[in-house]
């Protein structure tokens, strides 16, 4: 048996984030991330946020992400609404914020990048390991569990090669496999079934789409009568390759081919797809004949953390991707986790309370601006209206259309973690909790 201060699971943005955490708050403490993973491994989500990079930074993890170069972002371009015109959300320019000088340009204007992941998520768990943590290549295979005061505790983990592994907290970022998880809770799905088909490719035609209002240095996303196509260039940092794929519902998706997918999506034609997907390729840049499947949809677990675990990342919760929001969220709640989880150790046993609070909170901004990508595909202003009042009535801010869609949207909103860093009245729980279908679950004071 080895033993470990914290185990981590799964050493995605997540587990990585919640690594660095831990040792920022408590550099005596040892800490373990399991993960299978090889150093080229393909995963999806790729467009970051402005609220990423200023996650990075908290972990003091910044510094190496912006060594590797990674093709830069100026904003989003969506079409979505009573117009086919695209419009935009535009990184502001800004002075003495904190915001990373390295992810701003010459004359101040915010960046973001876009990352093909097999380099990225490697970049995370390498810094992590030199500052201290121990990286165990391996897969949580069974979870021993018992019955505490407390609600269900971890007792230890073993691995496929066989070993076992004991902490004093766990804390789940496996992703979507909720290796965890699943012994402890149970996942409720959130709205409609939604999947998603992409590959990748070196042939869009970016004189065509910049004539349509798309650029390389924006996440592009276009809605149609079909469902979403995003368009995600990687840079130079990513071989040249473009991410492009779909989502919407299985009836739909189920049936789409490569050859097939201009027919069911013909705004295909505003990157130069004339009949079928153009030169698909692997996310290492082989060539390929089918598209990558993703079946998941969106998730919450009913349950955020108990005894002496905590979930972070896709492992508590996944929600439909159309505001390219996973990796923020995974790794602004991994690190939190990972800070609670040493608070936690250190006496305060409300720490991970107070992050589950948070992050229900932040589910239910997103599962609303969600909704009304779906709900309404009509009235553009609605949508960046809702945000102006999701802005004032939970965080007291009184922003513009323009700042109050980027602030949301770019999860920049997650700085107030930290400042309302204290525990909610029983009726703010219970409406968050409503708003998230977590009522039955929730323990008031
Ligand atoms: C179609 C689609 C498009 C998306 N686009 C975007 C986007 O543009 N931008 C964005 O930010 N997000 C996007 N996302 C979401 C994003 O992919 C996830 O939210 C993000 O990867 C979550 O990070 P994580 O660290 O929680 O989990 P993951 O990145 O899934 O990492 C989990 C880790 O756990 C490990 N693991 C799994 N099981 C075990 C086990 N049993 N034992 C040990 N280790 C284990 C895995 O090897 C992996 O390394 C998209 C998602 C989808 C489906």
């Amino acid at each position: 048996m080895e033993h470990f201060d914290i185990l981590i699971v799964g050493g995605g943005p997540a587990g990585s984030m919640a690594a660095a955490a831990a040792l920022k708050t408590d550099p005596s403490l040892s800490v373990a991330i399991v993960d299978p993973d090889s150093d080229n491994h393909h995963r999806i989500g790729e467009a970051l946020l402005t609220g990423t990079i200023m996650a990075l930074a908290d972990a003091d993890l910044d510094g190496v992400v912006a060594k590797a170069g990674f093709h830069h972002k100026i904003g989003a371009a969506y079409v979505w609404g009573e117009t086919r015109d695209p419009w935009y959300v535009n990184y502001p320019r800004t002075e003495d914020d904190g915001y990373p000088e390295a992810f701003k340009d010459e004359t101040g204007y915010r960046r973001s990048i876009h990352v093909p992941r097999n380099v990225f998520d490697p970049i995370l768990r390498r810094e992590v390991q030199r500052r201290g943590v121990t990286i165990i290549a391996d897969k949580v295979r069974s979870v021993a569990t018992h019955a505490t005061e407390a609600g269900t505790g971890i007792l230890s983990v073993t691995t496929d090669g066989g070993r076992k592994l004991r902490a004093k907290r766990y804390i789940d970022c496996s992703g979507h496999s909720l290796a965890l998880a699943r012994h402890v809770t149970e996942r409720s799905p959130i709205g409609g079934a939604r999947i998603a088909r992409y590959a990748y490719t070196k042939d869009i035609d970016w004189s065509v789409a910049t004539a349509h209002g798309f650029d390389v240095h924006r996440t592009n996303i276009v809605s149609t009568p079909s469902g979403w196509i995003w368009a995600i260039h990687l840079g130079e940092a990513g071989g040249g390759l473009t991410s492009l794929g779909f989502v919407s519902t299985p009836d739909i998706l189920s049936k789409l081919t490569l050859e097939n997918c201009t027919d069911a999506f013909p705004e295909l034609a505003w990157f130069g797809f004339g009949q079928g997907y153009r030169g698909a390729r692997t996310f290492d840049g082989e060539e390929t004949d089918r598209f990558y499947g993703h079946p998941d949809y969106s998730f919450a677990c009913n349950t955020l953390h108990g005894a002496n675990w905590s979930l972070a990342g896709d492992a508590a919760l996944f929600i439909d991707p159309i505001l390219s929001q996973g990796v923020t969220l995974a790794v602004h709640y991994g690190f939190m986790r990972g800070k609670a989880a040493a608070l936690e150790l250190a006496g305060d046993q409300k720490a991970q309370d107070h992050v589950t609070m948070n992050y229900l909170r932040e589910g239910a901004v997103l599962r609303k601006v969600v909704g009304e990508w779906y709900g309404n595909n009509r009235a553009v202003s609605d949508w960046r209206l809702g945000t102006v009042m999701v802005s004032k009535a939970l965080f007291g801010e009184d922003l513009d259309e323009v700042a109050a869609f980027r602030w949301i949207t770019n999860l920049e909103n997650l700085r107030h973690d930290y400042i309302a860093y204290h525990p909610y009245p029983d009726e703010e729980r219970v409406k968050i909790a409503r708003a998230l279908g977590l009522e039955k679950h929730l323990v008031t004071a």
